[in-house]
Parts: structure tokens; sequence; C-alpha cells
């Protein structure tokens, strides 16, 4: 496997002053540690996308949004597109994350319709799947995971364009992350039915994060663990000391 991607969700978090300023810290680290082993990107809030760009400008940080419709435009007030987003600077959206999932009663089908829209648009998927806290306890998370991965992702395209997060519900923002013995089985898993759709050569370049409470005490351990090509950090991504030391944890 290639380089691990340590992807930064902001969500709704952040004005003009704080969002900036975190842009600017993590581009002066990002410069003054080039050539970095690592990929870093940042998904600000949209209303930031634009100062966030330009604040990251000549660094190694790459801009993200938090979601995308599966149009292209028209009649959709409040939501944005994937052309938009790569107008604004993104190379990469999150599509499906839980709280979009829970919140805006987001299915498979239409996450799946959201990454094929970013993959048309030039922007790479982050696609989110993940068991609930019930579904673990009811023995069924690999089956939830095998079901939201056969269905949320796109049809065509390159595979090594594409970025799965694995995010247990109940280790999102909880401060209870899985275990490694959770996140190894979960991943290879994945990596199992991502052969199974693509062909075991496709499935190797396809990045598999991990994502929920990760924080610089247990990323190393989490960034070690086999299939695991990288992190989505939500809360910890907001301070640039932390995040940076969650990157610096890839080994
Ligand atoms: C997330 O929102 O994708 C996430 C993993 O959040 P946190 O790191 O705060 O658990």
């Amino acid at each position: 496997m290639g380089r691990k991607l340590i992807a930064g969700n902001w969500k709704m978090n952040g004005l003009t002053g704080s969002g900036v300023g975190l842009a600017r810290e993590l581009a002066e680290r990002a410069r003054a540690a080039a050539p970095l082993g690592y990929d870093l990107l940042v998904c600000p809030p949209a209303t930031l996308l634009f100062p966030v760009a330009e604040a990251l400008r000549g660094s190694a940080v790459a801009l993200g949004g938090q979601d995308c419709h599966s149009e292209r435009s028209g009649a959709h007030t409040g939501d944005i597109s994937a052309e938009m987003l790569r107008d604004a600077g993104c190379s990469y959206v999150i599509v499906g994350h839980s709280e979009r999932r829970a919140d805006h009663g987001e299915s498979d089908a239409l996450v799946r319709a959201k990454a094929e829209a970013a993959r048309a648009a030039g922007l790479t998927p982050v696609v989110c799947v993940g068991e609930s806290a019930g579904q673990r306890q009811a023995g069924a998370a690999l089956a939830v995971i095998e079901r939201q991965v056969s269905e949320s992702l796109p049809r065509a395209g390159d595979p090594a364009d594409l970025a799965i997060a694995y995010e247990p519900v109940w280790a999102i923002g909880t401060g209870l992350s899985a275990t490694p013995t959770d996140v190894a089985e979960a991943h290879s898993h994945i990596r199992a039915l991502l052969a199974h759709l693509v062909g075991e050569a496709a499935a190797a370049t396809v990045r598999v994060l991990y994502g929920g409470s990760v924080k610089p005490e247990n990323a190393a351990e989490l960034l070690a663990v086999p299939d695991v090509d990288g992190a989505l950090v939500g809360g910890a991504s907001l301070k640039a000391e932390d995040f940076w030391a969650i990157a610096a944890s890839c080994p």
C-alpha cells in the first residue's frame, strides 16, 4: 500500500478567524516538514472553503468538502454540487458520513449517487461506512459494513480514486475508539469485499481509513493496524498540534 491519508473533518465548526488560522498553521507546518511521507487533507465547512484554499495554497495540504449533492446543478436550495467544490479548490469530498446518514436520512443509494457525482467532477470521494452500537451488540457489525460497502460505492471509475472510511458510529465523537483488533477485523473484511467487487489488485489501491475518536494518544497504534491506510479525524482535527501529532504517528 502507498502513502497514508490523514483527513480532518471540521464538521460544523469554525469561523473565518479560527478556520483560516488553523489552515495557516497546518500549511506552515507542512511546508517546514516537506516532503511529507503521508497525504494531508482538511474538510472545512462550506463557508470556509475559499479562504482555507487560499491559506493552503503552495502547501501539501489538500482541501475537501464534507458533502455534495448528487446532481450537477439545479433547484436544490442550500445544497452544493461536486463541481462547485472542485471550483472552490477541493480535490476530495466526504460522502455518507454517519451524521449525514442519521441527520438527513441519507440512504446507501443516495451516498453512491453522491460518490459518483464526486468522481464525475474530478473529486476523490471518501465514502463513510460503519455500524451503530446496537448493530455491533447484535453481532451484525460486519453485515452492516458489507451492505454499506456494496451499496454505497461508486460503480465505475478508477479504484485508486476512492477512499473508504470505516467509522463505527459509537466511536465518533465519544472518546471511545475501536480496539485495534476490531479495526483489523473490519478493515480486512472491507478489503476482501473490495477484492470481490473490483479484483484483488484494484482493491489494494483503495485507501481504507479508520475514523472514530482518533487522537494523538491512540493514533500510532491504530495507524499500524494492517489494512489501515489512514485516518478520518473529527474533534482532534480542530487543533493544529493534535492533528499534526496524529499525522506524524504514521508508521
Ligand atoms: C468523524 O466525524 O468522522 C470522526 C471520526 O469524529 P471524531 O474523531 O471526533 O470521533
